[in-house]
């Protein structure tokens, strides 16, 4: 018998690692597919790729390199830390911006690592200029604007203010104006229109500029909001864009090991709590992965995987490591151990686990973490 060296199995290698005990298989053809359609969406402008939070959670590195490969050039990260991680991984024509801002004290890092800060406020701007001034260079930078979700981005009144600093001279080179849309997973909103009205005043006042507004969702409102260089980031990993399934290529299979099977007679109580009780002779079967692996607790007796296209519900509550499943509905022996179910694929969508959950296709796919192996396809 031939041992398995600990260091051998690395968790994050393209191939199969026989034994594990979940397989988190992203199609980078579908991403790339998925970019070129979004890219064809967003023309005559351009598209970028939103990788925050390590791509969703399946690897900005290989992610930012696959969209890159398709003619991607601008990313965008939420934080510096990823800036600086991604920023080495890719060529010096591709433009990595951190949309949380510039934080005081990454000035000289980011303009010496070729890192471009989307400037959210005039404090930011002040900073970002005071470093190009010092080093005697011009600085790249997005400046975003709030237009109406009071979460990021330089508020009305602080826009006069911008405009005194750049007539007054400024060593900052405005790459885009940008803003984003709080609503743009339903068509119906009006609040949609009203960020697009508030967007075009931006642009009158900052003329000259090119603008960067809309994001997976606003890139399937229609022909007004595909300006400039649209953020595209869910849609990109074949999450839904919008309250329709999903136009997106599937990017993301989960598939997940069965640990254990047991038969129980009518009565008998499943998983913590006791809460769920079988109502009649029950076949069980128990996987390998629980809310510690994504999968959270508010799936409890809700929602169900599949094997061979086969439905099988989720029974009892969801543990940190282990979920138990009702799997009477197929044949005897189907199932043993080893054995893999499908938690996400093509007979249950990411969007159907996030409905059954109660939340959306985003925390779940930042959420799904790092006990799976996970292979590229
Ligand atoms: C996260 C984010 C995006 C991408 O949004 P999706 O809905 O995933 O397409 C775009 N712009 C900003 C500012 C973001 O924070």
């Amino acid at each position: 018998m031939q041992t398995v060296r600990l260091d051998e199995l690395h968790v994050d290698e393209v191939g199969g690692v026989e034994g594990a005990s979940g397989y988190l298989t992203i199609d980078l053809a579908a991403l790339s597919r998925n970019y070129q359609a979004l890219a064809a969406k967003a023309a005559p402008g351009r598209a970028a790729a939103v990788v925050k939070a390590d791509a969703y959670g399946l690897g900005a590195e290989r992610v930012a390199k696959t969209v890159y490969e398709n003619g991607c050039r601008h990313f965008f990260v939420a934080q510096f830390v990823e800036a600086a991680r991604l920023r080495p991984a890719l060529p010096q024509d591709a433009h990595v911006f951190v949309l949380n801002g510039l934080q005081p004290g990454n000035e000289d890092i980011c303009a010496y690592e070729n890192i471009i800060p989307v400037i959210n406020s005039i404090e930011q701007w002040k900073n970002w200029a005071r470093t190009a001034r010092k080093l005697g260079r011009r600085l790249p930078a997005a400046v975003q604007f709030d237009t109406g979700m009071s979460r990021l981005g330089l508020p009305p009144e602080e826009r006069r203010l911008l405009a005194e600093e750049i007539a007054l001279g400024s060593d900052v080179e405005i790459l885009f104006l940008m803003s984003h849309l709080a609503s743009a997973d339903d068509d119906e909103s009006i609040q949609n229109w009203e960020q697009l009205e508030e967007l075009r005043k931006i642009a009158f006042e900052f003329p000259g500029h090119e603008l960067s507004f809309a994001n997976s969702g606003g890139l399937f409102l229609g022909k007004p909001y595909r300006i400039g260089l649209a953020r595209p980031g869910i849609a990109l990993y074949g999450g839904a864009p919008s309250a329709l399934p999903s136009p997106m290529d599937a990017v993301v299979r989960l598939d997940v090991a069965v640990v254990q099977t047991r038969t129980v007679p009518a009565g008998t109580k499943i998983g913590y709590g006791g809460v769920h009780v079988a109502s009649r002779e029950t076949r069980l079967a128990t996987i390998a992965a629980g809310y510690a692996d994504g999968l959270p607790r508010s799936l409890s007796d809700r929602g169900a995987v599949y094997f061979d296209g086969v439905r099988l519900p989720i029974v009892g509550r969801v543990s940190m490591d282990s979920i138990t499943i009702d799997i009477s509905a197929l044949p005897e022996g189907a199932i043993r151990l080893g054995s893999l179910v499908e938690v996400i694929g093509p007979n249950r969508t990411l969007e159907d686990v996030a409905r059954e959950a109660g939340t959306i296709s985003y925390e779940i796919l930042t959420g799904l973490g790092h006990r799976y192996h996970r292979q590229y396809r």
